[in-house]
């Protein structure tokens, strides 16, 4: 596949073909009808950020216009995401008006993680963006200027401060972290954190820093974490990654050679070949990311290139999920 766009639509949550009609947010009257209409769709996210799903679990289950004032009233207001097939909007619902949103209609909720691989794509990159919105809508309830508190605008895409001597306004926060397989000659670099699941190993990864190119990013987190020195790197596809605001930028990089320093970050970093990683999965030695992640497909990616592997055939053990605060 030679283009970014197509390898990113290959990452779990970012095959979402919406129209976000950013231009109508600030438009009460095009909003209004659309809420209002039969094809409008809610999307109900509890407080900890589960959505939810029909009863097999297979999908989104989106309200309908009247059976969000039935089942939930008018105490929250809803936030529109965009249009696809249907208007989507957001809302949200304290755990025990959410339960029994659920038990009146046979479903249940489903947290992001699992969504990934059990949804269609649609409805995991939906569920991904409505999470990431109403994370930050939950979090940023007073101005950080000036601690006055803020209200909601722009269809919930923004915050604006209610003391009219400040008057900021605030935007939806997404933190870059850039992820990168690093390849010498027939092997790459994987490396495993302080206090990850035994046999566990990864591609590495960081957060961008301010007044840093995402290159440069890539070169001192692959310095700092390994040791090594980045020749070259590429702009490999990118993923939303809302846990809770991140976007992962996806690289592939050479080094300049294979010199290892572990850094205070990680516990190991090796250089493994393509047969390293297929016969250690056989033997259940290593344990590699779960097909959610970007590291997976950048991993995914280079064996194909590498040696004509692929990584879906390869024996894997069951994907964990790796927990962050
Ligand atoms: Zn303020």
């Amino acid at each position: 596949m030679p283009f970014s766009s197509l390898r990113s639509r290959n990452n779990a949550f970012a095959f979402l073909s919406l129209d976000r009609r950013g231009d109508l947010r600030e438009d009460a009257a095009w909003l209004g009808e659309r809420a209002h209409a039969a094809s409008a769709r809610y999307v109900l996210l509890r407080r900890d950020g589960s959505a939810l799903v029909d009863a097999t679990g297979t999908a989104l289950r989106g309200l309908s216009h009247s059976e969000s004032v039935a089942l939930l009233g008018s105490v929250v207001a809803p936030n529109y995401l965009g249009s696809a097939a249907a208007d989507w909007f957001l809302l949200q619902a304290d755990d025990a008006l959410a339960e029994s949103v659920a038990a009146e209609l046979g479903a249940r909720f489903l947290d992001l993680r699992s969504a990934g691989t059990a949804l269609p794509a649609f409805d995991a990159g939906l569920f991904a963006y409505a999470r990431a919105l109403a994370h930050w809508q939950q979090r940023m309830r007073h101005c950080n200027a000036c601690a006055a508190p803020l209200r909601l605008e722009a269809a919930g895409h923004r915050a604006k401060c209610t003391n009219p001597q400040c008057g900021i306004e605030h935007f939806p926060r997404t933190d870059p972290a850039i992820i990168v397989i690093v390849t010498h000659g027939d092997a790459c670099l994987l490396g495993r954190g302080q206090r990850w699941p035994e046999r566990r190993y990864s591609t590495l990864a960081g957060f961008v820093e301010p007044g840093e190119t995402l290159e440069d990013a890539v070169r001192r987190e692959v310095f700092e974490e390994a040791g090594v020195r980045v020749a070259e790197c590429d702009y490999h596809s990118s993923q939303p990654w809302p846990f809770p605001a991140s976007i992962m930028l996806g690289f592939t990089a050479t080094a300049e050679d294979r010199r290892i320093a572990v850094g205070p970050e990680l516990e190991d970093a090796r250089w493994f070949s393509a047969q390293d990683i297929a016969a250690q999965l056989q033997s259940r030695e290593l344990v590699l990311s779960s097909p959610l992640s970007v590291s997976y497909r950048l991993i995914e990616h280079w064996l194909r290139e590498q040696a004509g592997l692929e990584l879906s055939t390869l024996n894997h053990d069951e994907p964990f999920m790796l927990k962050r605060a």
